[in-house]
C-alpha cells in the first residue's frame, strides 16, 4: 500500500464527536496508522489501515492494581458474566457456541486489562465489538453479586461438611503462588518498585483475595473501566467509519469524559544493599534448587530506552559470541539461565539463574557484574558486530512474514497508555535499525552498559531457596468462626447453589450471530508440490516469503530401539551445545547466528487422519534464513550431524540435571495433559510411545540418568552415537520447504547437496512391544489442585470417526460441561476431547471436586437424550465449525506438509463441510447411547494432590509418587 489519497481528507469525513490526533504512514510496514480521541468520553482509538484478511481488535484499560486483593483480575472475569444488552450468561461461553472469531482472549496485566478478538468475517467481527462494548461498559456485576462469588472467590462446602475457599480466579491463581519464577518476579517489583502501584501482585494474593468483597471489585470498574481510560486499538480493512459512528451511537456518546487515578507510576531511587534472601513452599526432596537474580531499574522512561535495553540484552545473551552466553557457558550455567526487560513507566532489566545447587550460584552475581566490566572495557569484537548485524537484519525481514494485528498492537500499546505517540516506538524502531552500524561504531553497546548497569546504583540482587512446606496447608482457612458465622456462611452457600440452578435454567440466546449464509462453506486449501531427490521426499509450499526459506528436514525414528529414545532426547537439547571436529563451540555457535535464522528441534507424531493406531515418529529440524545462506546453514548442520564432539561430559551433566528439573516442574505445571497421556495409554500404543519420549516413563529415566550420571555417561553416549548413524540418514527422510515460487530450483539444488553426503543405510522398522499400562491411575504431584481425565477409545469400541461428533462435542462443552463443572464446581478448566485418531476425553482440573465432576461426566448421555435446541441454536454451532484460521505463509507451509503427512486429502476435507451443515437435533441425541459405551469402558487418570488422591485411594488400581 502507498501512503493513500483516498484518506485524505479523513478529518473531514471522521463522524461527528470524533477528532484526529495524528497520521503516520509507517514504511517499514507500508501502512497507514491513525490516532482518534472521542471527544465527549476521551476514549481513544488506533486504527492500522492494511490489507489483511483478518480484521483485529484490542480494548485496554489502563489498571493498576491498587492492592493485593487481585481485583483487577477477578474483574477482567467478571465483566464477561452477562451485560445490560446481553443478560443472563457468560458472553464468552456464548461467543465460544456461534461466532466465527479466531481469537478471543482477555488476559490482566500488571499495567492493564486487555480484551482482544479477531475474526476473518466482518459481520461477525462487528458482533463481536458490540458484545465486548457491552460488556466492558455496562456489565450485570452492579446488578448481580454471585457473578463475583462464582468467578471470583467465595466458601463452599465439601464432601464432608468442611468450609473450603473455591471460585475460578482463586482456584486459577493457587498454582501460581507456589511457582518459584512466578514469586522471584513478584518480589523484584516489590523491592525494585516500591513506592509505586507495580509492588502489588498482578493476579492477586491469596490471603488477600479471601478479603475482597463485591464492592471492592465494583470501584475499581466505576474508577477504571470509563472511555476515558479506554485504548480501542483496531487493525485490518475495515469499515472504520462505520464502526466509530456505531461505538459513539450506542455506548460513548453517555459518557463524559473524567480524569482517571492510576496511582503512584513513578519510582525514585531504592537504595538496597546487599542480598536479599527469601524461601518458596516446595515438598519435594531434590535439593540444590536456587533461583537467583540480579535486577536494575532504570529510572529513564523514554521509549529509546525500551529499544536501547531489547538491543543490549540480544547482543549479550542471544547469539554466538555474546558475552554474557559466552561467560555462562564456561561455567555450564547458560542452560539454566534468562534475561528479560520488564517495561512498565520505568523499567526492570533482570538477569536470571534458575534451578541451581548453591555453590555454583553463588558465582552467578560476581559472573554477571565482571562480564559487564569486561565488555564496557574491551569494546565489542569485530566478529560479534557481524552477527549483530545479521541478526538485525534477518529479524526485519522474517517479521514481515509474520504480521498479525496483534504484532501492530504489542508495538504501540506501551507508549499509547503512557500518554506517548502511539506510533513512536515503530518510527524509532525504523531509524535505529537503518542506523545500526553507526551506533555500533560509536559505542552503543559499551555506553548502553555503563549508562544501565554499571553506573546504575538501583539493583537488587535477590535468591530464593526451598523450603519444605505442607502445601496442602497453605490454602487451608486459618480464620476461627463462631457458630453463628458459621451458620451465615452455610445459608450463603445455599443461596449461591440456588441462583446457579436457577441460571442454568435460562436458555435465551440475546447474543447476535452470523447466519449460515454469510459463512465461506469452502475449506481452505494449501498448495503442495510433491518432488524427489535418491529416494527423498521433497515437499514443497509456494507462498509469499520474500527473500526468506523455511524449511524442515523430517527425519525417522521408527527404526531406533526403545532404550535409545532418551539419546534422541538428550541429542536435541545439546546439538548446538557442543563444539565439533572442525569446529569450537564458538565458532559453530557464530556461524549459526549469521547463517540460519532461527532453528529448532523437536519430536513430531504424524497420526494417519480417521485411523486408531497408525502413526509416523519423525526427529524434525526446523530452520529459516535467507535464501542465499542456505547452502552455508545445511552444512553446518551436516559438520553437526557428522562430527559432533561429545567429550564435555561436565556440560552434557548440567544439560541433563536441567532436562530432568524442567520435566519435572513441567508436569507439576501441566498436571492435565499429563493425565491425559497417561489415560490413553491404557488403550494406544502411541501414547504408550509418547509417555517413553516425554511423559512419566521419560521422567522416571532422566530422573535415573541424572542421578547416576557418571555411572551412565558412557552407555549415553554410546548411544547418542549409535541414534546419530541409525536416524540421520538419506531413508524416509521427508523435507518440506515453504519458499518463493521463483528460488526453488536454487533451494532444491542444495538440499540435493545435503541429501548427497547424508549415507544411505537399510531401514529396518523396529516392532515395539510397548506394556500397558492398566487401569485406573492416580499421580501424586506437588499441587494442591488436581486434574481429572476420563475416556477411552472410540474406535476400539467400533465406532469410527464423524465430523458431525465435533458439533457434538462443542455442545457438550457449552451447554453442559461449562455450566455443571466451571460455574458450579469453581474448576478453572473443564473440556471434552476428541481426535480423529479415536481417543475421547472428559476432562477438568484446578479446583474440582472429584467425586462430583466425575458423576457429571457420566450424566451426558442423559443430558444428550433430553437435549432442547432450537435449529437456529444449532445452526449457530455449526458455523462455528467454519472459523478459519489466519495463516502466515511459514504456517500455510506446515499446515500443507501436516496434512500430507497425515493422508488427510482435501476431497476429505469437501466432504465433511457438506455434512456438517446438516447435523439434526436427532444426530445429537443418536451420540447419546455412543457416550454411554463409552463412559462405560473409559478408564480416569487423576493427577496432582497428595491429599485428594489418598483421600480417594479407592477409586485407583495404581498411584504413582514423582
Ligand atoms: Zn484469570
Amino acid at each position: 500500500m502507498k501512503r493513500n489519497n483516498e484518506w485524505k481528507d479523513v478529518k473531514h469525513m471522521l463522524p461527528n464527536g470524533f477528532k484526529m490526533i495524528e497520521e503516520e504512514y509507517l514504511e517499514d510496514y507500508e501502512v497507514m496508522g491513525y490516532h482518534f480521541e472521542h471527544v465527549k468520553s476521551g476514549a481513544k482509538f488506533v486504527y492500522i489501515k492494511n490489507d489483511d484478511v483478518e480484521s483485529y481488535c484490542a480494548i485496554t484499560f489502563k489498571t493498576l492494581p491498587k492492592n493485593n486483593k487481585g481485583l483487577t483480575h477477578i474483574l477482567e472475569h467478571c465483566v464477561l458474566g452477562g451485560s445490560k444488552k446481553y443478560p443472563e450468561k457468560n458472553v464468552v461461553n456464548e461467543l465460544k457456541k456461534s461466532s466465527l472469531y479466531t481469537c478471543l482472549r482477555a488476559s490482566t496485566y500488571l499495567d492493564k486489562t486487555k480484551y482482544s478478538f479477531s475474526s476473518m468475517n466482518k459481520k461477525d467481527f462487528h458482533n463481536i465489538l458490540d458484545v465486548y462494548m457491552d460488556a466492558l461498559l455496562n456489565p450485570n456485576i452492579y446488578i448481580n453479586e454471585n457473578i463475583f462469588k462464582q468467578e471470583g472467590w467465595r466458601y463452599d462446602l465439601d464432601n464432608d461438611g468442611k468450609i473450603f475457599y473455591n471460585g475460578i480466579v482463586y482456584n486459577e491463581v493457587k498454582d501460581i503462588a507456589i511457582n518459584p519464577p512466578d514469586l522471584m518476579g513478584q518480589k523484584i517489583r516489590e523491592i525494585c518498585l516500591c513506592d509505586t502501584n507495580y509492588k502489588y501482585s498482578l493476579g492477586g494474593k491469596l490471603e488477600n483475595m479471601v478479603k475482597s468483597t463485591n464492592e471492592d471489585m465494583l470501584k475499581i470498574h466505576k474508577d477504571y473501566y470509563h472511555p476515558s481510560n479506554m485504548y480501542i486499538f483496531l487493525s485490518g480493512k475495515e469499515d472504520i467509519l462505520g464502526e466509530l459512528d456505531f461505538i459513539d451511537e450506542q455506548y460513548l456518546k453517555y459518557y463524559t469524559k473524567k480524569t482517571i487515578n492510576n496511582g503512584k507510576i513513578l519510582q525514585g531511587d531504592i537504595n538496597i544493599n546487599g542480598i536479599q534472601e527469601f524461601y518458596y513452599p516446595t515438598n519435594d526432596d531434590i535439593k540444590n534448587k536456587n533461583y537467583y537474580s540480579l535486577s536494575y531499574m532504570i529510572k529513564e522512561s523514554t521509549c529509546r530506552t525500551n529499544h536501547d535495553l531489547n538491543l543490549l540484552n540480544a547482543f549479550l545473551y542471544n547469539y554466538g559470541g555474546s558475552p554474557i552466553l559466552e561467560a555462562l557457558r564456561k561455567k555450564d550455567l547458560f542452560y539454566n539461565s534468562r534475561i528479560d526487560t520488564k517495561s512498565y513507566n520505568q523499567f526492570i532489566n533482570t538477569f536470571m539463574l534458575n534451578n541451581i545447587d548453591e555453590e555454583r550460584g553463588e558465582s552467578f552475581f560476581d559472573l554477571i557484574q565482571n562480564t559487564l566490566i569486561d565488555t564496557s572495557k574491551n569494546g565489542i569484537a569485530k566478529k560479534m558486530t557481524d552477527v549483530f548485524l545479521a541478526r538485525v537484519e534477518f529479524n526485519r525481514k522474517n517479521n514481515k512474514n509474520s504480521i498479525m494485528g496483534s504484532h501492530y498492537y504489542d508495538e504501540i500499546i506501551h507508549n499509547w497508555l503512557y500518554g506517548k505517540s502511539p506510533f513512536e516506538s515503530i518510527k524509532l524502531e525504523e531509524n535505529i535499525h537503518n542506523d545500526i552500524k553507526n551506533e555500533l561504531d560509536n559505542g552503543f553497546i559499551e555506553n548502553g552498559i555503563n549508562k544501565y548497569f554499571l553506573n546504575n546504583e538501583n539493583n537488587v540482587k535477590i535468591i530464593y531457596k526451598p523450603k519444605k512446606t505442607e502445601i496442602n496447608k497453605l490454602f487451608q482457612i486459618k480464620t476461627r468462626f463462631s457458630c453463628e458465622r458459621v451458620e451465615e456462611i452455610k445459608k450463603d452457600i445455599i443461596k449461591h447453589k440456588c441462583y446457579q440452578q436457577e441460571i442454568r435454567k435460562t436458555s435465551d440466546m440475546s447474543i447476535p450471530s452470523v447466519t449460515i449464509s454469510d459463512v465461506d462453506l469452502q475449506p481452505e486449501n494449501f498448495e503442495l508440490k510433491e518432488d524427489e531427490y535418491k529416494g527423498v521426499k521433497l515437499l514443497f509450499h509456494p507462498d509469499k516469503t520474500g527473500e526468506i526459506v523455511y524449511y524442515n528436514l523430517n527425519f525417522d525414528i521408527m527404526n531406533l530401539d526403545l532404550d535409545k529414545l532418551m539419546a534422541v532426547n538428550v541429542f536435541k537439547e545439546i546439538f548446538n551445545q557442543m563444539g565439533t571436529l572442525n569446529y569450537s563451540q564458538k565458532e559453530l555457535d557464530n556461524v549459526i547466528s549469521i547463517k540460519s535464522g532461527n532453528s529448532r528441534r523437536y519430536i513430531k507424531i504424524f497420526n494417519m487422519y480417521g485411523k486408531c493406531d497408525d502413526a509416523k515418529y519423525k526427529f524434525v529440524l526446523q530452520s529459516s534464513g535467507l535464501e542465499y545462506n542456505l547452502d552455508d546453514m545445511l552444512s553446518i548442520f551436516m559438520e553437526i550431524i557428522k562430527n559432533i564432539k561429545l567429550d564435555d561430559k561436565e556440560l552434557i551433566k548440567q544439560i541433563v540435571n536441567t532436562m530432568c528439573v524442567n520435566t519435572y516442574r513441567g508436569m507439576n505445571k501441566n498436571s492435565a495433559s499429563i493425565a491425559e497421556n497417561r489415560l490413553m495409554e491404557c488403550f494406544t500404543d502411541m501414547y504408550r510411545y509418547w509417555d517413553k519420549l516425554a511423559g512419566i516413563d521419560f521422567y522416571n529415566e532422566i530422573f535415573k540418568l541424572n542421578n547416576n550420571f557418571n555411572d551412565m555417561y558412557d552407555k549415553l553416549i554410546e548411544n547418542i552415537r549409535d541414534m546419530i548413524t541409525t536416524v540421520f540418514n538419506r531413508e524416509k527422510l521427508i523435507i518440506g520447504i515453504t519458499c518463493q515460487e521463483n528460488v526453488y530450483i536454487r533451494v532444491k539444488t542444495c538440499m540435493e547437496k545435503f541429501i548427497d553426503e547424508l549415507p544411505s543405510r537399510e531401514y529396518t522398522k523396529v516392532n515395539y512391544n510397548l506394556d500397558m499400562t492398566g487401569g485406573n491411575e492416580a499421580i501424586m504431584l506437588m499441587s494442591n489442585n488436581i486434574a481429572v481425565v476420563k475416556g477411552c477409545n472410540y474406535m476400539q469400541l467400533g465406532y469410527e470417526y464423524n465430523i458431525k461428533m465435533d458439533v457434538l462435542k462443542d455442545i457438550i462443552n457449552r451447554e453442559f460441561l461449562w455450566k455443571e463443572v466451571r460455574e458450579n464446581n469453581g474448576a478453572y478448566r473443564v473440556e471434552m476431547k476428541l481426535t480423529v485418531n479415536g481417543s475421547m476425553t472428559f476432562l477438568a482440573g484446578s479446583g474440582i471436586n472429584l467425586m462430583e465432576t466425575l458423576k457429571v461426566f457420566d450424566r451426558i448421555p442423559d443430558f444428550l437424550k433430553n437435549i432442547a435446541l432450537t435449529d437456529n441454536e444449532i445452526e449457530r454451532y455449526i458455523i462455528r465449525q467454519f472459523k478459519d484460521k489466519r495463516n502466515t505463509p511459514y504456517g500455510r507451509g506446515e499446515k500443507a506438509i501436516d496434512r500430507y503427512m497425515s493422508n488427510l486429502k482435501f476431497e476429505v476435507l469437501q466432504k465433511e463441510a457438506e455434512e456438517i451443515v446438516n447435523v439434526t437435533i436427532e444426530d445429537l441425541r443418536n451420540f447419546a447411547d455412543m457416550i454411554e459405551d463409552v463412559l462405560k469402558n473409559s478408564k480416569i487418570c487423576v493427577a496432582g494432590s497428595e491429599e485428594i488422591i489418598t483421600k480417594n485411594k479407592d477409586l485407583f488400581d495404581n498411584i504413582i509418587k514423582i
